[in-house]
């Protein structure tokens, strides 16, 4: 139904409403209302206050007087009284009021009271109820589109239409929700508090089961598609080629793996699909390592996308060592190596690793078998997407070192198994972390000299490339040239962001890595994945800039190796400590996201988008965990029969419409 065929919405004042993208009388059920004012309390004249909004019940004492003041504006004035007072009313360019508020005659008003002036446009009805003494909704508005237009529209709705149940009646009762009617009308006129919270229960519920249902029905999708067969090797090839011995949590990765992939002689099954997910420095890398090697084994080749040229660089070096005792060959592709493109199609490389130089239109693989990519929160969907439609359904295996708290992960992620890593391999010691002010500058430079001198190496980061005179901030470039100058003019300096040219960029990371370079001055370019087990000491510059987790990424860059290691977060105001000091205390990945996670909520936590998720309506994952886990179950039980309740399959197709469709 037309969202016109609402009284008092013509041609023109739909158009608003189609800005806040309603379209049809049933978008504005799900129009929920972004806040709510309390206006139950409906207190005495004398105790109204100056600067807050308040209900009162008063009498007109006098009639409504209209003046002309100039083109433009006219002024209404009367006076109302209570047994306790008397105040004056002021409406602004409003006849209607001569005519509405008559001598004599109670009303409920609503209104801010203004000091000396009395209250300027209150609002008012002769019986509280519907904009006074109760709570009323407050929706996202458009300029030319007033709450009460909003408000108006949705009580029309309700009255008008009959919600489908989506939910049934077992579930209902079983998680203690109330009906879907209940619900909308509680949601957008909340009669208490307390039924406000039971709608919005209800209404959480349900949309975090659908999208579950969801999740799990394209998925069932996915499933049917047969992945490249993978028969069993024998992987103690490959663990001999490495130099240490693998970690539990690293074996029962590859295990998951393995069983992703394989299938008995002639069987085929579905690609796999499956995301790692670890604490940084975990020792992801090997896991990716040891399914390209089964690929290879198999016959096929190997994406893996990294997000930076840095990263992408760092594992072709690392896995060209690996991997050339055994027979495997590793190409490079990045923006600027175009080189190993042949061999891409005409299958002489076994494994290619790249940027996502690997999803351009003119890299073609022989036999693409395995489809991996690492830190997989810094791509978005699409390309994920388009690297995994350069196989036939290869079986894909993500990594990603955000962590996400692992209720979540699962939601998130939904068509997708996870593994998660615990732990990291044996000999670190937890990194020691300290938040400090300006005041410990000359320490923390003895500091550094002392980590240099004793053999090992420091990253210094900043947050910022472009030099802001107002936010007191540096250039990484000037910032760098000052500490070698002037700092640290005898030790060895490198310089590593986004605008160094790839070739230098390479060489001061090799350089870095070989221990001929000191202190390493960098962006944020190297908080992905870099590793250098030598690195001991990490300083950050104007901590505060930064997210606790991506915090805890850079300060994944030490405590790699046998070194005892130290993070120093700097701080330019004290007002990030609280949030800062949660590092301190945690070195647990997952904990210090639980931490953030409940500081800034989902939004800012996962960025826009990246999950490739429809925003939440109502839902708040950083406060509806319980929610979250109830609907899980429901959703797990619904699953073999969903279909059998249409309103809920209606459901879950509009849903998979939306998030496959792209709006
Ligand atoms: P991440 O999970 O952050 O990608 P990496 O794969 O880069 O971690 O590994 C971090 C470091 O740990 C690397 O220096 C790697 O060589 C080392 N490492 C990985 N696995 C082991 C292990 N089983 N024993 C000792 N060191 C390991
Ligand atoms: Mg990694």
């Amino acid at each position: 139904m037309d969202i016109q065929y609402l009284k008092g919405i013509g041609e023109k004042r739909a158009r608003l409403f189609h800005k806040l993208g309603l379209f049809r009388v049933e978008d504005v059920t799900v129009f929920y209302p972004r806040a709510y004012e309390d206006r139950t309390k409906i207190v005495p004249i004398r105790e109204l206050l100056a600067g807050e909004a308040a209900c009162f019940k008063a009498t007109v004492a006098s009639p409504v007087t209209g003046a002309h003041i100039r083109k433009g504006l006219d002024l209404y004035k009367t006076k109302v009284f209570d047994e306790t007072g008397e105040l004056q009313l002021t409406f602004f360019n409003a006849p209607y009021v001569k005519q509405a508020l008559k001598q004599g005659e109670t009303y409920v008003f609503f209104g801010k009271h203004d000091g000396n002036r009395g209250m300027i446009n209150p609002i008012f009805e002769k019986e509280a109820g519907g904009t006074t003494g109760r709570i009323v909704p407050v929706y996202r508005a458009t300029a030319g589109l007033s709450q009460g237009m909003l408000r108006n529209a949705s009580r029309q709705v309700l009255e008008k239409l009959e919600p489908d149940e989506t939910l049934p009646e077992e579930v209902r009762q079983r998680y203690t929700l109330c009906t879907a009617r209940f619900a909308l009308e509680n949601i957008h006129f909340p009669q208490t508090e307390e039924l406000l919270s039971v709608a919005r229960k209800r209404l959480v519920f349900e949309e975090l089961l659908l999208l579950q249902l969801g999740l799990a029905v394209r998925r069932g999708k996915l499933v049917k598609t047969p992945g490249p067969r993978f028969e069993k090797v024998g992987l103690e090839e490959f663990y001999a080629a490495l130099p240490f011995e693998p970690t539990e949590a690293q074996l029962s990765a590859i295990k998951d793996i393995v069983n992703d992939c394989m299938a008995e002689p002639g069987a085929r099954r579905p690609a796999a699909a499956r995301l790692i997910q670890g604490d940084v420095g975990c020792g992801k890398t090997v896991v990716a390592a040891a399914a390209a090697y089964i690929a290879f084994r198999n016959g096929f080749q190997t994406a893996l996308m990294a997000p930076t040229e840095i990263l992408a660089e760092q594992h072709a070096r690392s896995l060209t060592t690996l991997f050339t005792p055994l027979g495997l060959c590793v190409g490079l592709l990045t923006g600027r190596t175009k080189k190993s493109l042949d061999g891409l199609a005409n299958g002489s490389v076994d494994l290619a690793i790249g940027t996502h130089a690997l999803i351009s239109e003119t890299v073609t693989f022989a036999k693409l078998g395995l489809v991996i990519t690492d830190e997989q929160h810094r791509f978005g969907v699409e390309q994920r997407t388009k690297l995994f439609a350069k196989g036939q359904e290869p079986h894909r295996l993500v990594m990603s070192a955000t962590p996400i708290p692992r209720t979540l992960a699962r939601i998130l992620y939904g068509d997708l198994d996870v593994t998660v890593m615990r732990g990291l391999p044996p000999g670190r010691t937890p990194v020691k972390t300290y938040v400090v002010d300006e005041d410990y500058r000359p320490r923390i430079e003895a500091f550094v000299r002392k980590t240099v001198a004793d053999g090992g190496q420091v990253y210094i980061v900043c947050p910022v490339i472009e030099e802001n005179e107002e936010l007191g901030l540096q250039s990484a470039d000037a910032y760098a040239e000052q500490i070698k100058a002037d700092v640290y003019p005898d030790l060895r300096v490198g310089l590593l962001h986004g605008k160094v040219k790839a070739k230098e960029r390479e060489a001061v990371m090799r350089a870095f890595t070989a221990g001929e370079i000191d202190i390493l001055v960098a962006t944020t370019v190297i908080e992905v994945g870099v590793d250098v087990p030598n690195a001991s000491l990490m300083v950050i510059e104007n901590a505060e800039r930064f997210g606790l987790s991506q915090l805890h990424q850079l300060r994944g860059r030490v405590g790699r190796g046998q070194r005892e290691s130290h993070c120093v977060l700097f701080m330019q105001n004290d007002s990030a400590k609280e949030r800062l000091e949660v590092l301190r205390k945690e070195n647990d990945g997952f904990a210090v996201a639980e931490a953030d996670l409940r500081l800034r909520g989902p939004g800012d936590f996962f960025g826009s988008r990246q999950h490739g998720l429809p925003e939440f309506k109502i839902a708040d994952l950083s406060n509806d965990m319980d929610i979250l886990q109830a609907s899980r179950e429901a959703a797990e039980a619904l699953f073999p029969s969903y279909h059998e309740h249409i309103a809920l399959k209606t459901a879950v197709e509009a849903l998979l419409h939306r998030i496959e469709g792209g709006d």
